[in-house]
């Protein structure tokens, strides 16, 4: 007759029944749970048993999380406000509409109530794609499943997240899963014969400064992906890096610094999508202590314009195997690099940082230097002027020389070839041809 009564506090908690046989409702089967008397009037009474759904409990772990100690509080708000919000949420997008929602509503009303400062749980959703087999979602009712072990969890781990941007579905296919393998064998196997039997060398040279950058590069890009969760590009950075490695071993005897450093970054570099990998060859490196907990690799040198530093080698090396298609030249003896002259960077320089576009032949013409190469000068100036807005940037005269010396031992080693280096003369056939960026090349 009462309606609906709160329990007394001072008999909480309740506890629940300890094993209840049933297919529905367990509470509702328990007789020694539902039968009751009134805390009011005494009468008999029946408990509620329609408790929380699991769903309350999962909008608000995370807060429980960072004091799962606590026994007086469901949670400590001080710690809960210098941690909050959660920097990254990653699940699946069937918790966008239910899940997701309810965290957001539990985080303002615990705000609302004043347990909480924050008001906004987390700070970015990365929702992961699914993994196909032929075509469809694996699932246990369809029987599509591959389990784990067949490949072992660092090779499927490795694969999963070198297969795609986390938030795209991928086809499982044995054959991509063998490549993640592979680079697991390529990357154990070099380490392996370093640490065993390398004849290595003291004195650098510029193929090694090369290496050296590279390595530098790989770190600057493998972090930068890391932090975008880009794990599918950090792989196929490490896979790059393995590679060059690879052909550096094989074209000279490996400077020691260079190379056992290369391998170090690689173990560092891999360690978080593969770390039992990381481990044995931090291990078979003598890297101090266990790898997870070694500090991450930092580049040795500036790398801020790396991206340009690539795009020049791998154009020039685009360029070479043209030409070579194209002329017909199967065998080249001779491969002659020319830069283009400095005044061409000059002149690019003002061009892309002009504001008006119809002075600026006029203004670069006023220079004395200038005036005096005059003609093609002028030529120069006027077409890239029409060309202002798609302008790429390009690096120094000196750091363009600089690099293309430190990578010509690729050429010499892909093509079998004699390579040289140089800057053109102010005027002449190389002057023409040759822009920043993009130097002029002589095949025989
Ligand atoms: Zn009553």
């Amino acid at each position: 007759d009462c309606g609906p009564v709160l329990v007394p506090e001072s008999e909480l908690p309740i506890e629940l029944p300890e094993y209840v046989q049933t297919t529905g409702n367990p509470l509702a089967e328990s007789a020694a749970f539902v039968e009751t008397t009134c805390p009011e009037c005494g009468a008999p009474a029946e408990r509620e048993t329609d408790t929380m759904d699991t769903f309350v409990d999962s909008s608000w772990y995370f807060l429980r999380f960072l004091s799962p100690h606590r026994d007086d509080a469901p949670f400590d708000s001080e710690r809960a406000n210098d941690w909050l919000p959660v920097d990254v949420y990653v699940g699946g997008e069937e918790h966008a509409v239910l899940h997701l929602l309810y965290i957001r509503f539990f985080t303002r009303a615990l705000a609302d109530v004043g347990l909480l400062d924050v008001r906004e749980p987390v700070r970015q959703l990365i929702n992961q794609g699914t993994v196909l087999h032929s075509g469809e979602k694996m699932s246990k009712t369809k029987g599509n499943v591959v389990s784990p072990h067949e490949y072992g969890a660092e090779t499927t781990r490795l694969f999963v997240l070198s297969a795609a941007h986390p938030e795209q579905d991928f086809e499982w296919t044995a054959r991509s899963v063998s490549t993640a393998y592979d680079l697991q064998q390529q990357l154990f196997g070099m380490t392996q014969s370093f640490v065993e039997r390398a004849a290595v060398r003291d004195e650098r040279e510029s193929h090694d400064e090369y290496v050296a950058r590279e390595v530098d590069r790989t770190v600057a890009a493998v972090t930068d992906h890391y932090e975008r969760f880009r794990f599918h590009r950090a792989v196929s950075e490490i896979r790059t890096l393995a590679d060059l490695l690879g052909q550096y071993r094989e074209y000279d005897t490996p400077n020691e610094q260079v190379y056992r450093r290369g391998l170090r970054v690689l173990a560092r570099l891999v360690a978080p999508m593969a770390p039992f990998l990381g481990e044995e060859m931090w291990n078979l490196l003598r890297g101090d202590g266990p790898v997870t907990t070694a500090r991450w690799p930092e580049p040795e040198s500036t790398v801020d314009r790396y991206d340009v530093e690539r795009s020049l080698v791998e154009t020039l090396r685009d360029d070479v195997r043209e030409i070579c298609d194209v002329a017909g030249i199967q065998d080249p003896a001779r491969i002659e690099v020319v830069l283009a002259p400095d005044w061409k960077f000059e002149v690019r320089e003002v061009v892309r940082d002009s504001d008006d576009t119809e002075a600026v032949v006029g203004t670069i013409m006023d220079d004395e230097s200038m005036r005096a190469i005059g003609e093609p000068v002028q030529q120069y100036a006027t077409t890239l002027q029409s060309e202002r807005r798609e302008l790429q940037p390009v690096l120094s005269p000196a750091d363009e020389l600089a690099v293309l010396r430190r990578a010509a031992w690729l050429l010499g080693d892909e093509f079998d070839a004699e390579v040289t280096v140089r800057q053109a003369d102010d005027t002449g056939e190389s002057a023409t041809k040759a822009d920043p960026g993009k130097p002029a090349l002589y095949i025989e």
